[in-house]
């Protein structure tokens, strides 16, 4: 069975950048949804049960055709939704990195940091719909380098299908938002950026990525 992980810190942590409404809701209810859903999708198949989440959206073929949909939207949702817990917490880009290998890497990849946040901000503003921007780790090139690209994806899709890593995670749906902003989604991800912990998305990084 997979389970809804706890928030790793209060729901009215990220206030006032995200407030605490948003945050019961979002967890308690959508990403909570997500999860009973998968469990249900996956009744009676317990080899599939007891996989780990990442592993279960890197191999989708395993899953039988006429649930594969199912599974890999609320799969998708709780694996989206543990990552973007995890990586918030931070407080006002105090922990922005300044040196050291992710800040590195992000230079190499887009030119800077600051070109890296706008250029991860306009694909959150950019994405049509209901999606996720992420930040995401590619193999490493033959010549030893690691890289960094910005992907975004429609509903829950992750990039974990596709063989990647995602290291930090932006949830644009409007439950994400809504109700602090409205229809702004510009002024949450605005906001979002000051909660980002990057202590967490430099773990990731070093690791690998992977979020159990
Ligand atoms: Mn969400």
């Amino acid at each position: 069975m997979f389970t809804l992980p706890s928030l790793p810190y209060d729901y009215s942590t990220l206030e006032p950048f995200i407030d605490t409404e948003t945050m019961h809701v979002h967890h308690d209810k959508h990403h909570a949804a997500y999860v009973k859903n998968l469990n249900d999708a996956l009744a009676g198949q317990d080899d599939l049960l007891s996989m780990d989440i990442n592993d279960l959206l890197r191999s989708l073929d395993k899953v039988p055709e006429e649930i594969r949909t199912k599974v890999k939207n609320n799969g998708g949702g709780h694996a989206n939704h543990s990552l973007f817990w995890t990586i918030m917490g931070g407080f006002n880009n105090l922990n922005e990195p300044k040196r050291g290998g992710l800040f590195e890497v992000i230079k190499n990849s887009f030119g800077g940091f600051p070109t890296f946040k706008e250029k991860f901000s306009a694909a959150g503003l950019g994405r049509f719909g209901s999606g996720w921007v992420f930040l995401v780790k590619s193999p490493t090139t033959s010549s030893g380098q690691d890289l960094l690209e910005i992907v975004d994806t429609a509903n829950q899709d992750t990039p974990v299908s596709e063989g990647k890593t995602p290291i930090l995670a932006l949830d644009v749906w409007e439950h994400a938002y809504y109700l602090k902003y409205k229809n702004m989604r510009a002024d949450y991800i605005n906001a979002w950026w000051n909660v980002v912990n990057w202590k967490e998305v430099e773990k990731m990084f070093t690791k690998g990525g992977e979020k159990k």
